[in-house]
């Protein structure tokens, strides 16, 4: 994964499916997902390259112009619904308990409506689930990386918790088997 930069054009891939290389801007680009994601592919084969993640939508105040107002009232509660939501999420390494010295294994798991990071039976963290999470998973990922560091050696699906975290976007797969090998060394199948 990729945030969106200038800098994706430029970046060199290499197809693992073929022998195409090249670099961000040679490459194909699927669809746009949830105005949040784009998947970059293989022009040569239409594997899978990257996910390149885009910014946040900036400047809402002006879009709130020529809106009447139930809709005024509705993104108001659209928003404070937003701000419950980010309450109860993971912000921050120091919200996470210390753990035992010696090399950590977790696992994502979903009970209910509740994303569980279990650490053997124990749960150490727990937050409302959200269908396709794949990036919500990378962020967390990256905030057990920072507390815990090399000790930490995977974030794990359970088999239960993976039909919600990839839905019904397939390259959600691929995004999470990358995130896991890049923070965490694992070449996982699935
Ligand atoms: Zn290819």
């Amino acid at each position: 994964m990729t945030i969106y930069t200038e800098e994706w054009i430029k970046k060199e891939y290499t197809c693992s499916s073929c022998s195409w290389s090249g670099t961000g801007s040679d490459s194909a680009r699927g669809l746009l997902y949830r105005g949040k994601f784009v998947e970059l592919t293989c022009p040569t084969c239409s594997a899978s390259l990257d996910v390149l993640i885009l910014p946040a939508e900036k400047g809402c105040a002006h879009s709130l112009e020529g809106l009447s107002e139930e809709q005024l009232k509705a993104k108001a509660e659209a928003a404070e619904q937003e701000r419950q939501y980010r309450d109860k999420c993971l912000s921050s390494a120091d919200q996470l308990p210390i753990l035992a010295d010696g090399e950590i294994t977790l696992s994502w798991d979903m009970e209910e409506d509740q994303t569980l990071i279990r650490n053997g039976e124990t749960v150490i963290w727990s937050e409302p689930a959200v269908y396709e999470g794949f990036d919500r998973f990378e962020q967390i990922a990256l905030l057990l990386k920072e507390k815990y560091g090399t000790r930490l050696k995977d974030l794990a699906p359970t088999d239960r918790s993976k039909l919600f975290l990839y839905g019904d976007y397939e390259p959600s797969l691929a995004f999470i088997i990358k995130v896991r090998k890049e923070l965490f060394g694992v070449d996982a199948e699935s």
